[in-house]
């Protein structure tokens, strides 16, 4: 592999607290659904590698907890950030609502240097579930409304979803699509 092109990427997963963050990087990571611990504080922090057409790149995952509000400790985790995971819960509207503050925010304190094509993912959490209020079509919507930002419905449940999700986040990493 050429050792000049890069091939470690930081990828921030954010949303609300229990929309099922640090379940879907467990999920994706260990291939277990386990109850997360509670009050986890800070950041928790893991690496994946994905294969991308005839390249291996290794993601970095950051699965923010609580703190990531105050907004010294999330300009520390968000510089330099590749890529930027956007979770909700399908069940939770409120979680839905607050994905404009999240992306807002993240742009203000990641200070990427493109900011209009910075790489987000939503991933629509928990569609496992059969309670869910936030429609497919609004998502949809509001994914096309930000700059086409690429969506999956998932479930750390069932792991649906997953590998397909962050392999598009790691074809969008590397700019292939
Ligand atoms: P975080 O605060 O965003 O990290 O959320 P957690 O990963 O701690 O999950 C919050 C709660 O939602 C926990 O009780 C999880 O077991 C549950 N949960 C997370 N993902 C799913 C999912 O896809 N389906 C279901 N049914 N429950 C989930
Ligand atoms: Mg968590």
């Amino acid at each position: 592999m050429n050792s000049e092109i890069k091939s470690i990427f930081k990828v921030i997963v954010i949303g609300e607290m229990g929309v099922g963050k640090t379940s879907l990087v467990k999920r994706y990571v260990e291939r277990r659904f386990s109850i997360p611990e509670i009050g986890t504080v800070g950041v928790n922090f893991c690496t994946q590698d994905v294969e991308v057409d005839d390249r291996v790149i290794t993601l970095q995952i950051w699965d923010t907890a609580g703190q990531e509000r105050f907004v010294c400790l999330s300009s520390c985790i968000y510089r330099g950030a590749d890529c930027c995971i956007l979770v909700f819960d399908v069940t939770s509207r409120i979680s839905f609502q607050a994905l404009d503050t999240w992306r807002d925010e993240f742009l203000i304190q990641a200070c990427p240097r493109d900011p209009v094509h910075f790489p987000f993912m939503v991933l629509a959490n928990k569609v496992d579930l059969d309670n869910r209020i936030v429609s497919n079509r609004e998502v949809k919507e509001w994914c096309r409304r930000s700059n086409n930002i690429p969506y999956y419905e998932t479930s750390a449940k069932n792991g649906c979803n997953l590998d397909l999700a962050f392999k598009t986040l790691s074809r969008k990493a590397l700019q292939l699509d």
